[in-house]
């Protein structure tokens, strides 16, 4: 089967992944991507006379397959890591946060929850079995290491203005492997985090130059419209410019997506509703350019009433940037009727939390801003999960994945360039 024809849609990393596996095994692939960029999430704006991810973006040291990628497209060497450090805004006051001194030196928690919270972080980096923390509510997990006063404080807000509704639903496993991943990005005990000298649209950029260099064909600007399974393999594809046969297709775009694509018989529509069920959160991510700094943090929690923000990223105490600039990301499950608010409303309070963070910052002190919406951000991991992901061949060579696959890790640039290698290697190895 050398001779397949492989379409993949989406041009996302994952997406992008796939394709430069499979073309650097000398199988030809077609990429669609409805944009008119590649990127998905990743992709980069023009903000302030500056190229820069749409969406914050950093690394951490144990991304081992996004360090791999980069070694073999050789980009290593723009890799770079810094000490950074976090903050925790709570009752008007920015506290240092992440380190187990500044636990411990945070006031307005007993000793005895602050020591919980430091054995609950150093157990969650030697864990390594998830399935039970699966069956668990998140909240009642970490309500359970750190009480009542310790969960309200620390974690309540993060929750809430995330999730909402759902904050109640969320599995243990999924805030497991996140407090894993941010914990192994330390060197005695100090974090480090990573990033891409020139961005993420240094890799993205690569990945597309060796798809082409090795063959693949990419087509932007195509929205795949349907997929029509075929009987026997591969699938039928129906884009805004055209359709075309192929004989294994394997699709990354968001999971809710999905169901409006795919079209099966009537015998066949039981298969749509897992994909259904998933419910994604969405992200409005605000970019403000300051002339001052609002912190000497990259990341700084908060839990404040005024603000549905869970936290800010100061991109430019990691990165040097020109200019100082933050991402200020209000998150909710797509079908919240605050997604519906205008731009200008989530700068405005984008911008007053800014100034509550740090009163030095008047109002000539913003320069710039922006606003980007994702609808499908990420899926709502809940209690339970892993039995909600739908198959991942539902008809024979047609594959249909996204970040969900990858449970209970977050969506990340390396966990989907994983997924996307790993597949290729597995569509190669037992298929053609
Ligand atoms: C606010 C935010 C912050 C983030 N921060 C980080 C971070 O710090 N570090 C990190 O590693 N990761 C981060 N990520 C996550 C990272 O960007 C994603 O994990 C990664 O981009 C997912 O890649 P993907 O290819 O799986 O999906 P996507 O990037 O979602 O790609 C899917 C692609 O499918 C395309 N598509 C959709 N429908 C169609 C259609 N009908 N036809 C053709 N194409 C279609 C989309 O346009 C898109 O390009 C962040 C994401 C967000 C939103």
């Amino acid at each position: 089967m050398g001779n397949s024809k492989i379409a993949i849609i989406g041009g996302g990393p994952m997406g992008l992944a796939v394709s430069y596996r499979l073309s650097e095994l000398g199988y030809k692939t077609v990429l669609f991507e409805a944009d008119n960029q590649l990127g998905g999430m990743t992709a980069s704006i023009n903000f302030s006379g500056i190229e820069i991810e749409r969406y914050y973006h950093f690394h951490c040291l144990s991304d081992t397959t996004f360090i791999k990628v980069l070694k073999n497209l050789k980009l290593k060497d723009q890799l770079r890591w810094k000490k950074t450090s976090m903050g925790f805004f709570y009752q008007n006051k920015l506290f240092k946060w992440g380190s187990i001194g500044s636990v411990l030196g945070f006031p307005k928690l007993p000793i005895l929850t602050k020591i919980r919270y430091v054995f609950h972080t150093l157990k969650c980096l030697v864990n390594a079995d998830w399935r039970n923390l699966d069956k668990l509510s998140a909240t009642q997990w970490l309500g359970k290491w750190l009480g009542k006063k310790g969960f309200n404080i620390l974690w309540s807000k993060l929750f809430l203005y995330k999730f909402y509704d759902y904050s109640n639903d969320i599995s243990a496993a999924w805030i497991w492997s996140r407090i894993k991943r941010l914990g192994l990005s330390r060197k005695y005990f100090q974090e480090y985090l990573g990033f891409l000298e020139g961005g993420s649209k240094e890799l993205i950029n690569s990945l597309e130059a060796s798809i082409l260099k090795n063959g693949g064909e990419i087509k932007i600007s195509t929205s795949v419209l349907s997929i029509l399974p075929n009987r026997e393999t591969g699938a039928r594809i129906i884009t805004n410019k055209g359709e075309e046969n192929f004989d294994v297709v394997i699709s990354t775009i968001p999971l809710p997506l999905v169901p409006k694509l795919l079209k099966l018989k009537k015998e066949k529509q039981f298969i749509l509703e897992k994909y259904q069920s998933i419910i994604s959160i969405s992200c409005a991510c605000v970019l403000l350019r300051t002339n001052k700094k609002v912190t000497n943090n990259f990341w700084t929690n908060i839990n404040d009433d005024r603000f549905n923000i869970p936290g800010i990223i100061e991109m430019s105490n990691l990165r040097e940037l020109p200019f100082n600039l933050v991402y200020i990301p209000f998150y909710m499950p797509f079908n919240n009727h605050l997604f519906k608010r205008g731009d200008e409303d989530f700068i405005n309070d984008a911008w007053e939390c800014l100034k509550c963070l740090n009163p030095e910052l008047k109002d000539e002190d913003l320069v710039d801003s922006q606003c980007n919406r994702y609808k499908y951000a990420q899926p709502i991991c809940g209690v339970n999960f892993n039995s909600k992901i739908p198959p991942l061949e539902p008809f024979k060579n047609l594959y249909i994945l996204d970040t969900t696959y990858y449970y209970p890790e977050d969506r990340g640039i390396n966990e989907s360039l994983k997924c996307g290698m790993n597949l290729a290697n597995h569509i190669v190895k037992n298929k053609l």
